[in-house]
């Protein structure tokens, strides 16, 4: 993937993602303390806007971040459909609905327009590759997104859920900015027998075995 090669533009076309249910699949930690804590070290991830470098630690003032996905599917994917053969789902991993209740100006990167338009690589969301690359290069396009005036978040193609065919299908969105207002609509844990036949349906059809805990390593 090409690292951005310009300045980002003065402005990009946005949506309003509030109102939009967002499903974020997590494990309670002393820095997420609950559905809705930011992440303020890093960067790790994909469209983590962190400076570059080595990991920071919890930073009070730094930039934040959160992940959310747009079906229970796509979360059950994006936190366990990493590589590896057999997962563990412990007790205190939970399923929680969030709703966004105040403006939040988002850039659709799933859309092909959008990507033209602003000037973004295609496969900014859904590159494997950055598997064994790592995310420098998508780390640096989402710095180069998050200083566009007026953007908050982007929402983009999944990586990890993919159609059979391998087609694109999952949507996540990345919040860069923290809304004014958000809520917990639900949660649940992924054991409970409210969720866990669709956690278990989206573990299966993505070839991966699971084991379930009363705790695990993060607990
Ligand atoms: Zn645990």
């Amino acid at each position: 993937m090409r690292p951005p090669s310009s300045a980002a533009p003065a402005t990009a076309p946005t949506f309003d993602t509030s109102g939009t249910v967002l499903f974020r699949v997590w494990h309670p930690s002393p820095h997420t303390a609950t559905s809705r804590t930011m992440r303020r070290y890093g960067p790790l991830y994909r469209l983590d806007h962190h400076p570059p470098g080595p990991t920071t630690t919890h930073a009070p003032d730094g930039p934040t971040v959160w992940y959310g996905s747009a079906s229970l599917e796509t979360g059950v994917h994006e936190t366990f459909v990493r590589g590896a053969d057999t997962v563990t789902i412990c007790a205190a991993h939970r399923v929680s609905a969030v709703v966004i209740d105040s403006p939040c100006p988002t850039v659709p990167l799933d859309a092909a327009a959008t990507r033209q338009r602003v000037g973004v690589p295609d496969d900014i969301g859904d590159d494997l590759g950055v598997d064994v690359d790592g995310y420098a290069t998508t780390q640096a396009w989402a710095r180069w997104l998050a200083g566009i005036t007026g953007v908050d978040a982007a929402r983009y193609w999944s990586a990890r859920h993919r159609a059979r065919t391998d087609r694109r299908h999952g949507i996540n969105t990345v919040l860069w900015r923290e809304p004014g207002e958000w809520r917990e609509v639900a949660r649940h844990r992924l054991t409970d027998d409210a969720v866990w036949a669709y956690v278990a349906v989206a573990l299966d059809r993505a070839g991966v075995a699971w084991e379930r805990m009363p705790r695990c390593g993060r607990c």
